[in-house]
């Protein structure tokens, strides 16, 4: 059971609080498209400014790879930031991050004043979680708050390297969250417990299938992954997505299943397509049964009611991965069958980042879903047991 210490447990009141933020957000020529990460920030601020801190808010954005990019300077998150918190959020413009600009700054907050300082990643230590930089972060600082899920699958300096030299290290409310639903609920699951994995290949989820499997009572594979499955059990996949070094290693995940009691479900049906494009012709097969020149996109209409049938009495499920080749819409339908599924099940339902996530928003299902992870790759590193260094570097209770 992972219990780090909140936002809720401290007293920030005239105290320096350095927040790492994710305010990784789409920019085109200046103007954040996507504000759902500044949106999703306001809530630990709003507690931190209420409780009397003076907020210095830090995060990366995009990839400068260590040096000064002008067109990857947070300066538009300040400004918009500002007008989402009904107040200024002070820009510290130093190329350095942690500079004149950001030591003045620092220096004349007031309590409840609010900084932001330049993209972390200007600096090439950042993601080599060099000492140096770390120091000179926690010198502007009293009390550290880590909010952004998205880097705790990375050792970085303003996610760990900063907690060594801070005496306070704390979650902040979005993180808490994650640790609450993708670390604890799926490590202490209400039962039945499913875990619904899919995406392109069996190799980049072993892992998350092993771990999974010592947990869940039904484990369901679809999308690409499944089609080695298929193959490994003599089935006919045609021009399928197939990893044949995996195939002996997907009948020894079937005979695990089977020995710890655990339901395993593949598709039974397939649509399957004779280009790899949404102008390619449709036909609906049977699982194993895919002819020569054709191949699986995505999961067939008996698969659907198969998936959903198995998400209706769970009491927990955890979604990653799509279940075909969902960018197309005409192989979307099993992807948004199992997003259905989800959102009409009472189950706590947990989706992973990334593709499910998107999906998951895109049909409007986001408010339908007890959590939707903010990160791809360190949702990923959950479920495959892994601890996180952004979780762990956070001071336990
Ligand atoms: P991943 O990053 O491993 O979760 O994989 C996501 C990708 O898997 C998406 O871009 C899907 O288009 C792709 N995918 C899902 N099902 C299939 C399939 N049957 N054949 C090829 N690619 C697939």
């Amino acid at each position: 059971m992972l219990n780090k210490k909140s936002v809720d447990d401290i007293n920030v009141k005239g105290k320096r609080v350095l927040v790492r933020c994710d305010f990784n957000v789409p920019l085109i020529d200046g103007k954040i498209t996507d504000e759902n990460r500044l949106v999703a920030a306001l809530p630990t601020i709003k507690k931190l400014v209420a409780d009397g801190g003076k907020i210095i808010l830090c995060s990366h954005l995009g990839k400068p790879k260590g040096e000064p990019k002008p067109e990857l300077s947070l300066a538009p998150v300040a400004v918009r930031l500002s007008e989402l918190l009904g107040q200024e959020v002070k820009f510290a413009a130093d190329a350095t991050v942690v500079g004149e600009n950001a030591k003045a700054a620092v220096d004349a907050m007031n309590e409840g004043d609010v900084i932001l300082l330049e993209n972390t990643r200007y600096r090439a230590e950042e993601t080599k979680n060099g000492e140096e930089f770390s120091k000179e972060l926690a010198s502007l600082c009293d009390v550290f708050v880590n909010d952004a899920f998205g880097t705790a699958h990375r050792a970085h300096c303003s996610n760990v390297g900063v907690t060594q030299f801070v005496d306070t290290a704390v979650v902040g409310y979005l993180m808490q969250k994650e640790i609450d639903f993708l670390g604890n609920a799926v490590n202490n699951p209400e039962r039945p417990f499913v875990a619904i994995l899919g995406g392109a290949k069996v190799s980049s989820k072993i892992s998350v299938i092993e771990n999974l499997l010592d947990k869940v009572d039904t484990l369901i594979i679809g999308g690409g992954m499944a089609y080695t499955f298929s193959k490994a059990r003599g089935g006919k996949i045609g021009l399928s997505l197939c990893e044949d070094d995996y195939m002996e290693y997907a009948l020894n995940m079937l005979k695990k299943a089977e020995e710890k009691g655990v339901k395993l479900l593949l598709p039974v049906d397939h649509r399957i397509g004779d280009d790899f494009s949404n102008d390619a012709n449709v036909q609906i097969v049977n699982s194993g049964e895919i002819p020569e020149g054709w191949e699986g996109m995505d999961i067939g209409p008996k698969t659907e009611v198969l998936f959903a049938d198995a998400v209706k009495d769970a009491k927990t499920v955890v979604w990653n991965g799509p279940m075909g080749c969902f960018e197309m819409p005409k192989f979307a339908n099993g992807t948004e069958a199992v997003a259905k599924a989800l959102a009409e099940t009472d189950a706590v339902t947990i989706i992973g980042g990334g593709d499910s996530a998107a999906a998951v928003n895109q049909l409007g299902y986001g408010d339908k879903m007890t959590h939707i992870s903010t990160g791809g790759g360190a949702s990923l590193e959950f479920l495959e047991g892994k601890e996180l260094p952004g979780v762990a570097a956070a001071n336990d209770k």
